[in-house]
């Protein structure tokens, strides 16, 4: 693996301002997030929105399909949006070489091959993010600018995706089913953040908070504390069980206090680990690392009914109503589904991520190791041996160490 050392990059000099001037966009993705992407920036932006689908026959599906439908509808608080890309392909050549703006709507397993087709033929001034991050997009997304010999290009990754979406008809329509309050966004370099969060949240029509760098976009991938630690907690010593329909739980309705008490531990232990980084160095800002409850309240508040606990602020959250635990249908029952995107991202691009970090700054994280070890073995993935990032999956993660980033020097330039 060629190493990579971000630290040797400099951080603003030397580097092509980029344009908050937006007059063409490419969209990477062609899932839920991406359908729901197209009618609301087509509310308020009037130039080139281009759709990147290299994944299987999508482009020509899509082509196809978006001739007969001739565009696509997004439902939203009760109104109705339309929009079309202008061109949507295969070949990234084809749809990135004008591109003042990418935004990668995408699962984190696949920002890695898309970065790797888009970056060799965008304008030094492009500006290429990911949303949502997850966590080591940075570490990604700088090591593939700097294979291309693109370093000075601008990056930035969101925090949550801030729209919950689903497509009803492919290519004709999607429903936004609620819109987050206000969503963070981080960039490198770090100083890009203010300027370009107005510039997005002008086209998106969102509020967006710019954060001080990236690592608190890592840290605060809330993602990988629900996901992983709700699943720990349904199907711990339930994982053979056999549900009938009715008896599948509901997500984030089914936290109990006990569960309640593992997501505050594994919370409490990542907000240790920024105090550990900011007593190593003070100059590291991650004082919008929050807590699990501060950041649901940050995010949903209205829509949370009871907000006098944690437990309380998932099973009160109409944002999160009705929603059921990923499950595997095997003809006359249903089995804990652990091949979900639960854990199939949230552990290798989330909190894998925060025990390498822990590991590189020698701290501890007992409640973050057990959910690992319960969840990496139902995903039938090695990614830890003997409590240690030695696994033989560990080469298909995020964590730092993959990209060189070999101590806290290394790690506190993101
Ligand atoms: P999705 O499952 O709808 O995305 C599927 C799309 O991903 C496909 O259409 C294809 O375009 C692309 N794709 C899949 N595998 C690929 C590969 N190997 N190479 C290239 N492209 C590939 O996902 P989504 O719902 O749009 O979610 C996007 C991101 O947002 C994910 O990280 C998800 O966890 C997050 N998110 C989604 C929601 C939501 O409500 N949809 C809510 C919160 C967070």
């Amino acid at each position: 693996m060629t190493i990579f050392y971000a630290h040797k990059l400099a951080p603003c000099a030397g580097r092509s301002r980029p344009s908050m001037n937006f007059q063409n966009i490419t969209i990477c993705g062609g899932g839920n997030a991406a359908h729901a992407v197209i009618p609301v920036l087509r509310k308020s932006f009037s130039g080139m929105i281009n759709l990147f689908l290299p994944y299987g026959d999508e482009a020509a599906r899509f082509n196809k399909l978006i001739d007969q439908k001739r565009h696509i509808t997004a439902t939203i608080d009760g109104m109705l949006l339309n929009g079309r890309p202008d061109k949507a392909g295969r070949c990234a050549k084809e749809v990135c070489q004008e591109a003042d703006l990418v935004l990668i709507l995408l699962p984190a397993f696949a920002h890695e091959q898309i970065l790797r087709q888009v970056v060799p033929f965008l304008k030094d001034t492009a500006i290429i993010g990911a949303i949502p991050a997850r966590s080591g997009f940075e570490y990604a997304a700088l090591k593939i600018l700097k294979d291309n010999k693109r370093e000075n290009m601008t990056i930035f990754g969101m925090q949550t995706l801030p729209w919950a979406c689903r497509i009803q008809e492919y290519a004709a329509k999607v429903d936004v089913l609620g819109t987050k309050k206000s969503v963070g966004m981080a960039a490198f370099p770090h100083q890009v953040a203010p300027e370009l969060a107005a510039g997005l949240a002008q086209i998106l029509g969102l509020t967006i908070e710019p954060l001080p760098n990236m690592l608190t976009l890592s840290l605060a991938n809330v993602g990988q504390i629900i996901h992983p630690g709700i699943m720990y907690g349904l199907f711990r010593g339930k994982e053979k069980t056999k549900f009938r329909k009715a008896e599948i739980p509901l997500f984030y309705q089914g936290v109990t206090r006990e569960m309640a008490q593992t997501l505050q531990a594994m919370s409490d232990e990542i907000l240790a680990l920024a105090t550990t980084i900011k007593n190593m160095d003070a100059s590291i800002d991650l004082g919008r690392v929050l807590s699990l409850k501060d950041w649901l309240l940050y995010s949903y508040n209205e829509s949370i009914a009871d907000k006098g606990s944690l437990q309380a602020c998932f099973v009160t959250n109409r944002a999160y109503q009705g929603l059921a635990a990923p499950m595997q249908h095997k003809h006359d029952y249903y089995a804990p589904d652990f091949q979900s995107r639960y854990l199939a991202e949230d552990i290798p691009f989330g909190l894998l991520v925060t025990k390498a970090i822990a590991q590189l700054i020698r701290a501890d994280i007992p409640v973050i190791d057990e959910v690992l070890s319960t969840t990496c073995r139902w995903m039938g993935k090695e990614y830890i041996r003997e409590g240690l990032l030695e696994g033989k999956d560990l080469k298909d993660t995020r964590i730092p160490q993959n990209y060189g980033i070999a101590n806290f020097k290394d790690l506190a330039v993101y």
